[in-house]
């Protein structure tokens, strides 16, 4: 049922009662949102937080819904974020650098294969990860060595009654896979738009194995490999690893890589000879979770709720059909008691569940 809403003096077309959102996430799970409506620019957005703050109703704003394991029902208001366009700031900083702003709405890998063929290289080793511009901070987006907060200047975000606020970098509070707004989910800001600090000067970050290995295999001279290239090597092992939502209903990596201290990880060494982990700042390691699930002999389940683990990656849930968010949660509840009883390490969702 589609009604039109006044607030503030606005008309707010296209706010929706009970909206079926199972083709909104990428899990492809079936839930309703008591309101739904699309913001197709920052006016709408601002207009439809102000009418959800004046009733009290929480809002879960979603771009590609890619991180997004959802119960059956939300109660408030479920913003999907249309805003869209891309610009290079006219008067660039000194130097090599660029800044590039995009819109919340924009497809992550479309903006990121764009900025390439602009020339800005910097964003080339997150290729091909699922959602949107406005989703990246929220989770700090992160592969083969390469994480946003490295490369974001600014964003600009509105509160939850619809007002405009501008962030530094150092004010996201970013962290591995964390950010201020994945902390404060259900209160945070809505992300509107980020500008990045990109290069027309290319350095290729090739410390992660797996990428550095494709170079060396696909190229002869490695230390030119151009950023395109890049791209196309990062593309190529998603895809062998990684399952395409539009096939196979995901949301990305399930869970979190722990870290653990020093002595922690002695102790799993010790206990557990093959273990994969990575020194990391603070003298602390952190596991592969994808390890962890494997172990305890999870990869490639497949349950008659039609809930999965996918068979090439143990850290990606799935969705064969069928299955919703108690089905999902349930698996992954099962996966985090067999990873604690066996190696004593709490695995964390890493999705948004709402
Ligand atoms: P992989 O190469 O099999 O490595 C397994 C894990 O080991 C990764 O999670 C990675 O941690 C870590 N790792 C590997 N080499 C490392 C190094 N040199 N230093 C520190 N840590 C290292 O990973 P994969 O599962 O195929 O994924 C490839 C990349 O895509 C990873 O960076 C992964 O995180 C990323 N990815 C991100 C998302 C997301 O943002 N939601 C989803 C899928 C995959 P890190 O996770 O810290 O990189």
């Amino acid at each position: 049922m589609t009604a039109v809403v006044a607030c503030h003096g606005d008309r707010v077309p296209g706010l929706r009662r009970d909206q079926d959102l199972t083709r909104f996430n990428t899990l492809g799970l079936p839930a309703r949102a008591a309101w739904f409506a699309q913001a197709y620019t920052q006016e709408q957005l601002s207009v439809l937080l102000a009418w959800a703050s004046e009733r009290g109703l929480p809002v879960l704003p979603i771009g590609e819904g890619s991180n997004l394991v959802l119960h059956s029902r939300y109660p408030g208001l479920v913003v999907r974020i249309r805003l869209r366009g891309r610009r290079v700031q006219a008067a660039p900083p000194a130097g090599d650098s660029v800044l590039v702003t995009a819109a919340a709405g924009e497809n992550w890998d479309d903006f990121v294969r764009w900025t390439l063929v602009q020339g800005y290289s910097g964003l080339e080793n997150l290729s091909l990860i699922p959602g949107c511009v406005g989703g990246a901070p929220v989770q700090n987006v992160g592969a083969y060595g390469m994480e946003i907060a490295r490369v974001l200047h600014q964003l600009t975000a509105l509160d939850l009654q619809g007002t405009e606020l501008r962030l530094q970098a150092e004010d996201c509070q970013f962290a591995y896979r964390d950010s201020l707004f994945k902390r404060l989910a259900g209160a945070s800001p809505v992300i509107t738009r980020v500008t990045f600090r990109l290069s027309r000067r290319f350095v290729p970050c090739l410390d992660y194995a797996p990428l550095r290995a494709a170079v060396e295999n696909n190229y002869a001279a490695p230390d030119s490999v151009s950023a395109h290239q890049v791209r196309a090597l990062v593309c190529d092992l998603r895809r062998n690893r990684l399952p395409d939502p539009a096939h196979l209903a995901n949301a990305g990596s399930f869970f979190g890589n722990p870290v653990v201290t020093a002595q922690e990880h002695a102790c799993l060494v010790r206990d557990h000879p093959g273990i994969v982990a990575f020194p990391v700042a603070g003298q602390r390691w952190k596991l592969a979770a994808a390890w962890l699930v494997e172990a305890c002999g999870f990869k490639g389940v497949r349950e008659s709720s039609g809930a999965g683990v996918y068979h090439r990656h143990a850290l990606v849930l799935v969705n064969h059909g069928g299955a919703n968010g108690e089905s999902i949660l349930s698996l992954a509840a099962r996966i985090q008691k067999a990873v604690h009883q066996r190696f004593g390490v709490q695995l964390q969702i890493e999705p948004r569940v709402s």
